[in-house]
């Protein structure tokens, strides 16, 4: 029996729940897709393209090191199914529950009713402690840290299946300039996670909010996480392993480590929150808070925010160092979201989708319930208006990062600003 194991956002063979069942169940024709229409959409970069590129040529070398070619297809996805299941005559799918933008979740509302209509079977499994359909949040923290801590799954020794012909890929989305983004693929997984939890990790709890501290002593394991190169239970019991070896032996280590496990589940916690409500990406969570800003914004406004132009020199510094990285510590994405919406009062959706092209690791479920928070429109959390100027002072007092970042970013100071502020 021959079944399609679809790859999406699990760019790994390791810990791969879906790739151990498709491989218990017989032959498999390990599948990619580039889906125009994706890779079309408001929230999506050429920055992510790159990244996902590297992935996918990462996950296709481990698969051929096991026995099979990665199948690479670029098209709609029923589309490529049904050519698929012509050639191979595959007659069940297995893949990951995704939690993505609406487009996915449309693309795999499609994906369900063609299987139903062609006798194909489609077994979705969970790959973190995101549990779908589910009833409320009482219990949930005890069924996703039981995910957390039960063995992950082996990969298999050896894996068989027919060849299928892969496409040639296009560029489907222009390229931008981020020379600091980091490279997609496991091997970096492996040595982020290796120097963080030996070396980086040990004054990450003092060190993360700072932009000049925080590049260094934060994980930088966000796009890896985003886009599968590692699971997220991987990292986990990672962490935990590292926190028994650490503990009493060597001071400051065991303070970050439990910060660093408390994101971890940060993590599952907002993207639960966009699996159980959808409209999180499109709508306000509290009611009242729609219309309060022009839904389209003010384009001077937006564009200088966007540029880091708005006068505002620490602000401007983390937005020129997002561009030029596709990366930002927490502290400094909630600083700038906020200013946006408050100090501009610019609405959430235009700026968090602009927020969402420029990071390499953009996560929908956490980045709308973030984006949400950060402006104070879920109607339930504390609002919190950033000083951009405190922060400055906090968080990088001599204004080494602020300064030094226009080398970083290879743009100049010089030039006409569009100065909101000054
Ligand atoms: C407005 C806004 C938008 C955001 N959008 C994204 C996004 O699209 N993708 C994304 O991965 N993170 C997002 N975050 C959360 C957070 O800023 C990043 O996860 C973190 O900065 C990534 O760097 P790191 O891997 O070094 O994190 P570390 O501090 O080393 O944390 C390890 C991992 O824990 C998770 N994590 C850390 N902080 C948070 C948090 N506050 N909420 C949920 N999970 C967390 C991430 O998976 C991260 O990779 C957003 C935060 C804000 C305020």
């Amino acid at each position: 029996m021959t079944s399609v194991l679809w790859f999406k956002r699990d760019l790994r063979v390791q810990d791969h729940p879906a790739l151990a069942l498709a491989a218990a169940h017989g032959e498999i024709v390990p599948l990619y897709i580039y889906e125009p229409d994706y890779w079309a959409q408001p929230d999506v970069s050429g920055r992510q393209f790159d990244f996902v590129m590297e992935s996918v040529a990462a996950v296709a070398a481990d698969l051929r090191a096991l026995g099979v070619d990665l199948t690479i297809r670029v098209g709609r996805a029923v589309d490529v199914l049904s050519g698929l299941k012509n050639q191979t005559g595959f007659d069940r799918i297995f893949s990951h529950e995704e939690t993505g933008n609406g487009w996915t979740y449309a693309r795999d509302r499609e994906v369900a009713e063609w299987c139903r209509a062609d006798g194909v079977i489609w077994e979705e499994v969970a790959q973190s402690g995101v549990v779908r359909r589910l009833n409320g949040r009482d219990g949930w923290a005890v069924r996703r840290n039981a995910f957390m801590r039960a063995p992950q799954c082996e990969m298999p020794m050896t894996l068989c299946g027919p060849q299928a012909v892969s496409d040639p890929v296009p560029r489907l989305i222009a390229p931008d300039q981020c020379p600091g983004r980091q490279t997609g693929g496991r091997p970096a997984v492996l040595s982020l996670l290796g120097s963080f939890l030996m070396d980086r990790g040990r004054t990450y709890r003092r060190d993360m909010s700072s932009p000049v501290t925080g590049e260094a002593a934060c994980s930088r394991l966000s796009p890896y996480l985003a886009f599968g190169c590692v699971s997220g239970r991987e990292v986990a019991q990672a962490a935990a392993v590292r926190q028994r070896e650490v503990k009493g032996a060597q001071a400051g280590w065991g303070g970050s480590l439990k910060s660093f496990q408390a994101r971890l589940a940060w993590r599952d916690h907002f993207v639960q929150k966009l699996e159980d409500q959808p409209t999180l990406e499109y709508q306000c969570l509290h009611s009242a808070y729609e219309g309060l800003r022009p839904r389209t914004p003010d384009p001077v406004r937006l564009a200088a925010w966007q540029a880091g132009e708005t006068g505002l020199p620490f602000v401007d510094a983390c937005m020129r160092y997002l561009n030029a990285t596709g990366w930002l510590n927490f502290r400094m994405r909630s600083m700038v979201m906020a200013v946006a919406f408050y100090h501009l009062w610019l609405d959430w959706r235009g700026t968090g989708l602009h927020l969402a092209r420029q990071f390499t690791d953009f996560e929908p479920g956490i980045h709308w319930p973030q984006v949400q928070m950060q402006s104070g429109t879920t109607g339930m959390n504390t609002v919190r208006i950033y000083n951009p100027v405190k922060q400055g002072r906090d968080q990088d007092p001599d204004g080494r990062f602020t300064f030094h970042l226009m080398d970083r970013s290879h743009r100049l100071l010089a030039g006409p600003l569009q100065r909101i502020f000054l």
